[in-house]
């Protein structure tokens, strides 16, 4: 992409209602424009990152065996009857009148409709265990939308559900989401701890939460400092194997982590004193296992083996894939801007010509371009006729991590400068080179 023809609007000024950095930096970075409270557009740079999580959320989902599918948004509310749901949930319910007069809500989850749709089609057990999720607009009516699309009203999330003969089946499911989750996230550049966590209106027995550490997260979280030196990394993991998801499970939550709502300040204290941590976190995920409670108020049945009707077994599982943006960023940026991770970036490497119309600099940024492009790399090139400074801080403000920087200058030596923008090292180097390298970098991610 060429910067002179992207839609890009950058702001110089920081906008006075963003109170935290990942916010500043997304309206800055004219990623996107807040369209009434809580609910925003999504220009061009932060539809590119929101994809690219969507895109890792979707290839780890399909890892693990779960099934992808699409439900409506606008549902009606007599499932939520059904399930007794639609008075418990309260405000933060967006209910819609139809023209007829008809009782319709914008989803805020969709264990009802999932439900529904299994009731209809499935009455036996060999047709477990089935998993199946969306990543779909949600609406919640928060009472303080804040901090951009970290507290939304309406926002995008991944939600999933398993459906299982025994409990036994549906807390391997839970395990199973476990590893995926935590794949997922480092994959996205971030480390999410799991924590115990309160199921709250969901219910059920079962649950954990991801959180991502940062001084504006808004949950209070308290740990063994211990669980920060976990690191997934690249297991084989066979995701149909109950022991293998089960000992993952074993290894990432057995230190203590754990959200206020189920903090123990008793069994803090047999963590070693130099490792407590109290900290804030920002929650990115939840999953539960909520056993029959949807089924048996559903009437969602299925035939065992032995003949006998019994409630399926249920879990839930949920990733904040616009609240992902917000935390990736609160986790990853500095004074000049956004640093994105490798596995969300926007663009691959971005392309800066010092000297626009000069006919020598003009070809080398074309035949770098070109050569990205071959590789299956996607460059911004900032061909506008600018200063260096401009360019320069443009490219640090929205954070690609890799920079090619091509002047007439270094052109005589036959070569460009590859920066780092995480590090701000510059070396320079042949421009082949420069393209090998940042093609490895992706390579190996
Ligand atoms: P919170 O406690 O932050 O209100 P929740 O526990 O009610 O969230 P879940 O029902 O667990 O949310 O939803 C799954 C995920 O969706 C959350 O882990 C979070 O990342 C994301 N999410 C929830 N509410 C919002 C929101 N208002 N804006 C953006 N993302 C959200
Ligand atoms: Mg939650």
């Amino acid at each position: 992409m060429r910067l002179s023809r992207y839609f890009l609007p950058v702001l110089k000024e920081n906008p006075s209602e963003a109170q935290i950095v990942s916010h500043r930096l997304m309206l800055r970075a004219g990623m996107i424009k807040q369209s009434s409270a809580g609910i925003y557009s999504w220009l061009p740079l932060g539809f590119k990152v929101l994809r690219k999580i969507e895109d890792i959320v979707h290839e780890e989902q399909q890892r693990a065996g779960h099934m992808p599918m699409l439900m409506p948004t606008i549902q009606s509310a007599d499932l939520w009857h059904e399930s007794g749901r639609y008075d418990a949930f309260g405000a933060e319910m967006l209910r819609i009148k139809d023209r007829h007069d008809r009782e319709m809500l914008f989803t805020p989850t969709a264990e009802e409709l999932i439900t529904d749709i299994f009731r209809a089609h499935v009455g036996s057990y060999k047709d477990l265990p089935l998993t199946m999720y969306q990543i779909q607009w949600k609406f919640r009516d928060e009472i303080r939308p804040r901090f951009g699309v970290m507290r939304g009203r309406e926002f995008y999330m991944k939600d999933g559900y398993n459906f299982d003969l025994t409990k036994e089946d549906a807390l391997h499911a839970y395990n199973r989401h476990l590893v995926s989750y935590l794949r997922t996230y480092e994959r996205m550049g971030l480390q999410a701890i799991p924590m115990r966590a309160d199921s709250g209106a969901i219910g059920g027995d079962d649950t954990h939460e991801f959180l991502v550490l940062a001084d504006t997260g808004e949950s209070e979280v308290f740990y063994d400092s211990a669980v920060t030196d976990l690191t997934f990394g690249d297991r084989d993991i066979d995701y149909d194997d109950h022991a293998q998801c089960a000992a993952v499970m074993e290894e990432f939550t057995n230190l203590y982590a754990r959200t206020d709502e189920t903090h123990d300040a008793a069994l803090f204290e047999q963590v070693p004193e130099d490792r407590r941590r109290i900290a804030r976190g920002i929650e990115v995920g939840q999953i539960f296992y909520f056993g029959t409670k949807y089924s048996e108020a559903l009437n969602a049945v299925v035939q065992g083996p032995d003949g006998k009707q019994s409630p399926v077994h249920m879990g839930s599982h949920g990733i904040g894939v616009s609240r992902l943006l917000g935390a990736i960023i609160e986790a990853s940026h500095d004074d000049k801007g956004i640093i994105w991770p490798e596995g969300v970036t926007p663009f691959h490497c971005g392309i800066v010509n010092l000297k626009q119309g000069d006919e020598e600099a003009d070809a080398a940024c074309d035949a770098l371009y070109a050569s990205l492009t071959a590789l299956g790399l996607e460059p911004l090139y900032d061909d506008r006729k600018e200063r260096a400074g401009g360019k320069f801080a443009t490219m640090d403000l929205i954070g690609l991590p890799w920079r090619i920087t091509v002047g007439p200058r270094g052109l005589k030596n036959g070569v460009v400068e590859l920066t780092s923008r995480r590090t701000g090292e510059s070396i320079e180097m042949p421009p082949e080179d420069a393209v090998r390298k940042v093609a490895d970098i992706y390579a190996n991610l």
